[in-house]
């Protein structure tokens, strides 16, 4: 499929960018505005929550990879995503009811210490939660997250300018500056009970002190979360961060050191088009093996790509390490950075990735040309790929801030050990089978 586009891309239809490079996320001046202006519907707070999850689901600048995660509440019930589905494509099965009193339960109860049995008690006593009728759904990991603040509506995002804030050495020091007694600021922890558990904690001292509740989380190293009691509530709010955020962190063409002035290379220069194609066939031998049968290729031409100098370039430490669990899970701890003329180096270097890694690289960048993603499946292909710009920017944004800020190591070990983004990783990949 993603062939198919690529070469029809190329050599039938040379003009339509758009088609070999669905999964850049926009690059530039940022319009945050479009989703804002959904016109008010009068529905039942379901159809609101699902609205709002479109809204926000369908759109890069918000998630990749289908993550984030919305909830609505009344005082007995809170429905939430289901983990496993997407933002963007969100319908009534994908929602899960949990008793929120049964979810309390989760705050008071001593788990073991050992942390593996810890999170299986915990994922037990979430899945006992679920209303009756449930049994085939998953309740999101973050759950716990949405529980614990009182509004109605609470919309969980990754949205790569936030990021730009939550993955920077000043990142909480300028988010006091920017939203001052609005801001609950949370640090790196492990996700899932952990982190719901040190949300409760924080929420419960930040309402003692400021006699409200928050409406607006940052997560370092990892997103957003804005809630409210209605639709126009959240949007509002969403639209003040990312106003407020954008007037510090410069995004317009022209004010970083990565001109975006060859984006169209590819399609006007007929050797670079082969080039495309012939790395294309270099990308699928190197990867094609018993552990991946049929390698799925997709590529992107974003011009932060195409201005990559090589493995040597400052660029490159952008993406030494993950800088959220996203990064980590679709397009793993790094990718490999090829040469760009030996294309004969790639099997060499995807060899001693995989004895260093235990795993195959999903990404690929070939330096002045862009980046493949490669995996079993069209959505993790494109979601590799598009972590791999994510990530570029999210470098780029963080030096406004004092500079970008990896996952801690820690972190990063955990979650590749962990249960749950293996859920998620192969929920993705079965939806586009
Ligand atoms: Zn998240």
């Amino acid at each position: 499929m993603i062939f198919f586009l690529l070469f029809s891309a190329i050599f039938l239809k040379p003009r339509a960018r758009t088609l070999y490079s669905a999964c850049t996320v926009p690059f530039g001046i940022i319009d945050y505005h479009g989703v804002f202006s959904m016109p008010h519907v009068d529905k039942t707070d379901r159809n609101t929550l699902i609205e709002l999850s479109h809204a926000y689901g369908r759109d890069p600048r918000w998630v990749i990879a289908g993550g984030g995660n919305t909830s609505c509440k009344t005082e007995r019930t809170l429905t939430i995503k289901a983990s496993g589905t997407s933002l963007g494509t969100l319908g009534e099965s994908g929602l899960v009811d949990l008793n929120r009193d049964r979810l309390q339960l989760l705050f008071e109860k001593t788990y073991a210490d050992d942390e593996a049995q810890r999170e299986r008690e915990a994922l037990d006593d979430l899945m006992n939660a679920r209303a009756d009728g449930q049994a085939d759904r998953r309740p999101s990991v973050e759950t716990l997250m949405h529980e614990v603040l009182p509004q109605k509506f609470v919309v969980h995002t990754h949205p790569t300018l936030v990021n730009g804030l939550t993955c920077a050495a000043n990142g909480e020091r300028v988010a006091r500056e920017l939203f001052g007694d609005d801001l609950l600021w949370v640090p790196v922890v492990k996700p899932g009970y952990i982190l719901g558990i040190e949300i409760h904690n924080r929420v419960a001292a930040f309402r003692s002190a400021h006699d409200k509740a928050p409406w607006l989380i940052l997560l370092a190293n990892h997103g957003l979360v804005v809630a409210g009691d209605t639709a126009d509530e959240i949007h509002e709010r969403q639209k003040a961060v990312i106003e407020a955020i954008a007037s510090r962190i410069p995004v317009e063409i022209g004010t970083s050191p990565l001109r975006d002035t060859t984006a169209d290379l590819v399609v006007q220069n007929s050797s670079q088009a082969r080039r495309v194609a012939d790395w294309t066939t270099v990308v699928q031998r190197a990867l094609q093996s018993s552990e991946l049968k049929n390698p799925v290729i997709a590529f992107d031409t974003d011009a932060n790509f195409q201005q990559f100098g090589d493995s040597s370039d400052p660029l490159s430490e952008a993406l030494r390490l993950p800088f959220t669990p996203d990064h980590l899970v679709y397009a793993l701890r790094t990718p490999i950075i090829a040469r760009q003329t030996a294309s004969d180096h790639l099997p060499t270097m995807v060899k001693r990735f995989r004895s260093e890694h235990g795993k195959l690289p999903r990404v690929v960048i070939v330096p002045g040309l862009g980046a493949f993603g490669v995996s079993a499946s069209e959505a993790v292909s494109k979601a590799a790929a598009a972590l791999a710009l994510d990530a570029l920017l999210i470098h780029r944004y963080a030096q406004s801030a004092g500079g970008p800020v990896f996952m801690p190591d820690e972190q990063i070990r955990f979650i590749e050990g962990w249960e749950v983004e293996r859920f998620r990783l192969k929920a993705s990949e079965e939806a586009t089978k």
